[in-house]
């Protein structure tokens, strides 16, 4: 059988995606790749399995896997964001090593999904590629924020692998402070920031000296750690964001008998992803439409009901 350019793994029939699959699958064809599409899980399946963690995400991989054997192609694309929980093998796709060396050096100094593509692409090209972070590992927000869940550390180490095997160096631990400074020392040619946007967004909500208020995108982060945070039985999220979104599901994952989240309009307008909401939903975290958080104190908090205007 004839090696395809593109393996593309449609996901999307129940969800409400299957316009826009079919018109990337037609643009890769218009723009003449060689395609193979196939639907990783017939919609009943979905359905019914997506209550439980992951087994969604396995049926699919498995429907990815048995066509990325059969077909052999030269790259794999995935129809949602989801795309890492579907990779059919840690480790099974390896990039070719570039042919010759340009001479120059860059640096990118962040190892989120940004700075680690850049490295990809700068490292084909023949450049000699750093990459610093400050933090203790390769990955960034896909590993200190995105939870074990959604995107398992084993199918993101062996991302990471790929990248670095193509002969990337890689100091970790190790805060840019001055670019200019950093390019000099280290005889860079080019520098690429990759630093991300890591400050949380604040919600003032008066609230009494007893209260614990946390922040999201840091109890996230301190999911990776050894030490899993110690949230209570009864954990209220303040958003409608994926951050929001996923910080419930992870309350109930730590034991959480009651993780509800307050947003201040409708389902329809909720920025999370529809599929997130449904699998929370499914896993029991509840959700307060159109209310909003007015003040919180001592183990009480006093919601606002909210109504759209004509703006939404
Ligand atoms: C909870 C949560 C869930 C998400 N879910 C999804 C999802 O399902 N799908 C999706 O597509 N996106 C999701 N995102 C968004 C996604 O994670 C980010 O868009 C993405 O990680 C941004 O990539 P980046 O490389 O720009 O930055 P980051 O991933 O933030 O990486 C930046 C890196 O730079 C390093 N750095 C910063 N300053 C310095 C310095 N001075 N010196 C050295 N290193 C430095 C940091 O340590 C970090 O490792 C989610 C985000 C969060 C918070």
């Amino acid at each position: 059988m004839a090696r395809p350019d593109v393996l593309f793994v449609r996901l999307g029939s129940t969800f409400g995606l299957r316009a826009a699959e079919d018109e990337l699958e037609a643009a890769l064809r218009r723009a003449g790749a060689e395609v193979v599409a196939v639907s990783a899980a017939r919609p009943r399946e979905v359905r019914t399995l997506m209550a439980t963690d992951l087994v969604w995400a396995r049926a699919a991989r498995r429907a990815a896997a048995v066509a990325l054997r059969d077909h052999d192609p030269r790259a794999v694309l995935y129809s949602t964001t989801t795309a890492a929980l579907l990779w059919p093998r840690p480790g099974a796709i390896r990039f070719d090593a570039p042919a010759a060396s340009t001479g120059r050096h860059a640096l990118v100094v962040g190892a989120g999904p940004s700075g680690m593509s850049a490295a990809y692409h700068l490292r084909r090209m023949g450049h000699a590629v750093t990459v610093v972070d400050a933090g203790p590992m390769l990955g960034g927000m896909m590993r200190f924020g995105i939870p074990k869940y959604r995107l398992p550390r084993e199918v993101l180490d062996a991302e990471m692998q790929r990248i670095v095997d193509l002969g990337v160096t890689v100091k970790l631990e190790h805060k840019v402070a001055n670019i200019a400074d950093e390019m000099r020392e280290g005889g860079y040619d080019a520098a690429f920031l990759a630093v991300g946007a890591h400050i949380a967004k604040r919600a003032f909500i008066p609230a009494g000296d007893s209260t614990r208020v946390l922040d999201a995108i840091a109890v996230l982060r301190s999911m990776e750690g050894e030490d899993k945070p110690m949230l209570g039985r009864r954990v209220v999220v303040y958003g409608g964001g994926n951050t929001a979104v996923d910080m419930a599901r992870t309350a109930r994952r730590l034991g959480a008998t009651e993780a509800i989240i307050v947003y201040r309009r409708t389902r329809e307008k909720m920025p999370a992803h529809d599929l997130e909401i449904e699998e929370a939903l499914q896993e029991g975290v509840m959700v307060k439409w159109l209310s909003t958080i007015r003040a919180a104190g001592d183990g009480a908090l006093t919601i606002e009901k909210m109504r759209l205007d004509d703006k939404g």
